[in-house]
């Protein structure tokens, strides 16, 4: 299966497609999370892009392309994949299809996971990670705390925010995922791929929700 998500910052993508990920046993493509890697390690397409994720905007299309391109070619990818983040803009959509004609691929579906917006910002700015990339476990301060504060349940590794997951840059990605990203719903709801999934409510509840709409055994 090749699955892509969208859903704004906060909608639980990540945390979703890390369950499916597990589930399907496919590789798991989430661009923050290769940005972020790549701004860590310092190379060339992460120095360009760290002054745009520090903005909350969009990192421009052609690393995304660059990287993705590499990705989705790679022997990883032969079996299928669930993409989280890529696409980002309607440019970028155009991309990827011309990327996987060029594999003989195409998209199996598209998920929208939808989360009311009065939900999102609570969400985001209360969110910490493992900072342990092998284990990767994310908390919620309100609704999934951890047992001690500040370190991970599974590891004992210390936790961290993400920089972007900060109130004053929330409200910048939200717009730009307004602006940008929400108009590829249209795009894949006319090449009827979209299938939608509500965001809100208990995590295994949303999970059997997204299995069945993949029509795939809980
Ligand atoms: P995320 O972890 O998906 O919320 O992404 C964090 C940041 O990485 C975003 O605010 C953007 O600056 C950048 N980013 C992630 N995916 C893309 C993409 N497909 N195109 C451009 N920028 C992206």
């Amino acid at each position: 299966m090749r699955i892509l998500f969208l859903g704004a910052p906060g909608a639980g993508k990540g945390t979703q497609c890390k369950r499916l990920s597990a589930k399907l046993s496919l590789p798991h493509l989430s661009s923050g999370d290769l940005l972020r890697e790549a701004v860590k390690a310092g190379t060339p397409a992460g120095v360009q892009a760290k002054e745009y994720m520090d903005k909350g905007v969009l990192v421009p299309d052609e690393v995304l392309i660059e990287m993705f391109k590499e990705k989705l070619s790679s022997a990883e990818c032969k079996n299928g994949f669930i993409l989280d983040g890529f696409p980002r803009n309607l440019s970028q959509a155009k991309s990827l299809d011309e990327l996987l004609v060029s594999l003989n691929s195409g998209l199996s579906t598209v998920i929208n996971l939808d989360v009311d917006d009065s939900f999102l910002t609570e969400r985001i700015c209360g969110r910490w990670t493992c900072g342990n990339k092998a284990c990767a476990a994310v908390y919620h301060v309100k609704f999934a705390p951890p047992k001690v504060p500040g370190k991970c349940d599974v590891c004992s590794s210390d936790l961290t925010q993400r920089a972007d997951d900060k109130e004053e840059l929330v409200k910048a990605r939200l717009n730009t995922y307004r602006e940008q990203t929400e108009p590829l719903i249209q795009y894949y709801t006319e090449k009827k791929l979209l299938k939608t999934v509500s965001g809100e409510g208990d995590q295994d509840a949303i999970f059997n929700n997204l299995l069945q709409s993949l029509q795939v055994t809980a």
